[in-house]
């Protein structure tokens, strides 16, 4: 019998990444604006914009810090309002909080995307901007969001931490609104250990950006062009230092040719286990809107809404009890994706559709590198926890 597979380790970084690490030790250059041009900082930037098709890139220690940037950069009042999905990890509510703004839940449904009555009804007058989080690369109706907000003149944030290579209309996503965010913290496709890029066209975004990630006296001239929009703001904004050094470019560059193989890889294992769960009676892997690629390296699917939690609770444990390990977003206890454990906000309305999916929505990681034996167990694992749990005697409860 096929042993459970190991969906949590790593894929070796390429061979290229330690060449240039011992180079970058050797001479002790790590910091990003020693030198005066062509820092592996710089570099990541402008193959990355290229990568995605943006005009410009600036590199940060994290999607966080690149999200809290991106609010700063907007320049929006005191304590404005953003509208965010509720289904989404808690880095995101917690970069508008630390960017002095304050998050507005929007519902999210059964597939995982935005319910886009609740979000048309919320965004009023009152809403500075619109920070949408592709969670786990889920694409919502971006159509409608973007005609929304250019209706409205609200500047929109996209947080595609974990979609990168996802397209919508074959534009990659994150470059849909005036700013996309990613991330390259061990999970995502792009592995740095920590790590995040903004991308925009916008060059005033883009030099206050700059700016306040600590590109202090004239450390802007180190990024390409764009004196007047740099010289502008420079000394008239806080620095807050949040710079990537040049050790994770060195990680990050040699892995960005491999983004497609990965995104191909990767949509083809998530479609195969999807087609073999969709085919069991009681598993629904929801169906992407049609303008919408995936690039996943993770799958969700929604148990039955009938099912009671120790039914969840019982199918979570039979499918661990054989190697295999999902997560139900809102039956694992303090889950970071559960809106009710962002304690750090001020009370929030229910959100009972979100809630709902919450609950019955198992989550679990499917790497680009597994093999189809680890797929085929992966599946035949879920789908046999999944048919005796249906059929048990239900626990009372
Ligand atoms: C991982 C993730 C983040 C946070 O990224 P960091 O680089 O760890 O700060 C934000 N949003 C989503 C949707 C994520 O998946």
């Amino acid at each position: 019998m096929t042993a459970a597979p190991n969906v949590y380790d790593a894929e070796p970084i390429p061979a290229e990444a330690r060449a240039e690490i011992d180079r970058l030790l050797a001479s002790g250059d790590l910091f990003r604006y020693t030198r005066p041009q062509d820092a592996p900082v710089a570099l990541l930037e402008q193959e990355f914009a290229a990568l995605l098709g943006a005009k410009y890139a600036l590199a940060v220690s994290s999607c966080s810090a690149a999200l809290f940037l991106s609010l700063k950069a907007l320049n929006l009042p005191h304590e404005a309002r953003v509208l965010i999905p509720a289904f989404t990890f808690a880095a995101v509510p917690s970069a508008v909080v630390h960017a002095d703004c304050v998050p507005v839940l929007v519902e999210v449904g059964e597939n995982y995307r935005i319910n886009m009555g609740d979000f048309a009804g919320k965004l009023d007058g009152s809403i500075k901007a619109v920070l949408i989080s592709h969670m786990r690369g889920h694409t919502s109706d971006m159509d409608t969001i973007m005609a929304l907000c250019t209706a409205h003149n609200v500047p929109l944030i996209e947080d595609a931490a974990h979609s990168l290579g996802t397209t919508w209309h074959n534009r990659q996503i994150g470059t849909l609104g005036k700013i996309g965010c990613f991330s390259f913290q061990s999970y995502k496709l792009v592995n740095a250990g920590e790590g995040g890029i903004l991308i925009t066209d916008d060059p005033d975004l883009l030099a206050r950006a700059v700016i306040m990630s600590g590109a202090y006296e004239e450390n802007w001239q180190k990024h390409q062009g764009l004196a007047e929009h740099f010289a502008k703001w420079q000394n008239h904004l806080p620095l807050y230092n949040l710079r990537m050094q040049n050790l994770s470019a060195a990680v990050i560059r040699p892995q960005l040719p491999l983004v497609a193989s990965r995104v191909s890889q990767g949509l083809a294992n998530h479609d195969y286990v999807a087609g073999l769960l969709n085919a069991c009676p009681v598993l629904t892997v929801p169906k992407p809107l049609s303008p919408e690629a995936r690039a996943p390296d993770s799958i969700q699917f929604n148990l039955p809404q009938d099912w009671t939690d120790a039914q969840a609770l019982g199918f979570q444990t039979r499918a661990m009890a054989d190697g295999v390990k999902v997560q139900i977003f809102g039956l694992s206890q303090g889950n970071a994706r559960a809106y009710w454990n962002w304690k750090f906000l001020a009370p929030q309305p229910d959100l009972p559709q979100t809630r709902k999916m919450l609950m019955r929505a198992a989550d679990m990681r499917l790497p680009a590198r597994l093999t189809c034996a680890d797929l085929d167990y992966i599946a035949s694992t879920l789908i046999k926890a999944a048919m005796i749990t249906a059929q048990a005697p239900l626990a009372a409860k």
